[in-house]
């Protein structure tokens, strides 16, 4: 396979991320240090490498872009200050920005401003679209899908996911074609038998929900605290948190008589309550600890990362404060535009996924999917009966 050099690669990662790799001289000691690197995951080494000789392909296609948590050991350790830490996290974002087809990825991340243009035009849209067939505000009952037709949120919500599933589906189709580009690359058949799916797929979500090698990394750190206040426990909350609100939000979709009063313990409320705290103390602690710890934590935290997590924070109380109004009496117009804000908010939150930080959440396991199903077709074509020469 030929490999295209670009000599321009290490100048475009860095619009996602400040860092100083042109000063590493390859000394290995962010690999002996980094907690994740082992024999079949030589990184960060390895993906510095990529990016001084302009291997954009192998630097795409690479595992281990998707392995790292960022916690900032090697960037500590590194002789230099050639910061590797950084380099992989501004590495996976501009991952995340080449599998973007709409380029918004890159506007958000270049500044603050084109964050924030992104949200109002987005927001305003939908705002706007949405108000366009408002009716009454019931004084006497929250009566929130009279104000704005639930047919019409409804069907925005099935547009919103069919123009999402796209953009997914588009990434989706980049990380499979640079896995397999960089599988046959190493000169040996590449194969995808069915049989190893389940074992692949068990891998990738061990991997992804229970965060098994986040924990690793933090269990090696020389500065223990309660488990609860780790970064990893962190992280899971608010991943839990949100694939909780995601499926409370689709269970509604599909099981609720739209403008429905239910219990508490109605099961999409139920999970949603549940899910929304989860995601509330992680959020909490993550954004906290942006404020307080800047250098221990998240050294390198974007204007666009801030604004993710404040987004979600943003969704998850007025999503509070929603489910609160539909039980009070007499509810004002307050509740009405509080819940109009929440419906927006969270509409924002779906249009983004793909084309933000959070998309990590759909490449991480997709990635570690691909690669260990390839490994395991390659030791099963390795250990498969010759087949009978022809007569
Ligand atoms: S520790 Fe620093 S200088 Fe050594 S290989 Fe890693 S990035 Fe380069
Ligand atoms: S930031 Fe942590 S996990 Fe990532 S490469 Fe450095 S040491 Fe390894």
């Amino acid at each position: 396979m030929v490999h295209i050099v670009d000599t321009r690669l290490l100048d475009r990662i860095r619009h996602y991320g400040a860092f100083n790799v042109d000063a590493c001289f390859n000394c290995g000691n962010c690999t002996a240090v980094c907690p994740l690197s082992e024999d079949d995951a030589n990184f960060p080494r390895r993906l510095i490498r990529f990016g001084q000789v302009g291997m954009e392909d192998r630097l795409l296609a690479s595992r281990e872009l998707w392995l790292c948590y960022y916690c900032g050991q090697c960037s500590q350790t590194c002789p230099r200050q050639a910061d590797p830490g950084r380099y992989m996290a501004a590495a996976r974002r501009y991952a995340i920005a080449r599998y973007d087809p709409t380029g918004i990825s890159r506007v958000m991340s270049g500044s603050w401003v084109g964050t924030l243009a992104v949200f109002v035009l987005l927001s305003a849209f939908f705002v706007i679209w949405l108000l366009w067939h408002q009716g009454d505000m019931n004084g006497q009952r929250m009566a929130f899908f009279d104000y704005i037709p639930g047919e019409l949120i409804h069907d925005t919500g099935i547009g919103v996911f069919v123009v999402v599933g796209l953009l997914m589906l588009a990434g989706v189709a980049s990380v499979v074609r640079h896995v397999l580009q960089a599988a046959r690359a190493t000169g040996r058949p590449v194969q995808l038998p069915l049989a190893a799916l389940p074992a692949a797929l068990g891998y990738a979500i061990r991997e992804s929900l229970a965060q098994s090698r986040y924990r690793q990394c933090d269990d090696e750190t020389d500065d223990p605290e309660p488990w609860f206040l780790r970064p990893w426990a962190v992280h899971l909350a608010i991943l839990w948190g949100f694939l909780g609100l995601l499926a409370a939000t689709t269970w509604d979709f599909l099981f609720k008589p739209i403008g429905s009063h239910v219990s508490l313990l109605y099961p999409g409320r139920l999970i949603g309550t549940l899910a929304g705290l989860m995601a509330l103390y992680g959020l909490t602690v993550a954004l906290w600890r942006r404020l307080t710890q800047p250098t221990k934590y998240y050294a390198d935290t974007r204007f666009a990362d801030w604004f993710f997590l404040l987004l979600m924070l943003a969704t998850v109380l007025t999503g509070f404060a929603a489910e609160l109004f539909v039980y009070l009496p007499r509810p004002s117009a307050v509740a009405y535009v509080t819940t109009l804000v929440h419906v927006v908010l969270a509409i924002d939150l779906i249009v983004l996924l793909p084309v933000t930080k959070f998309a990590h959440a759909l490449y991480r396991p997709l990635a570690l999917l691909l690669h260990r199903w390839v490994e395991l077709g390659a030791q099963a074509g390795a250990t498969a009966p010759a087949a009978p020469e022809k007569a």
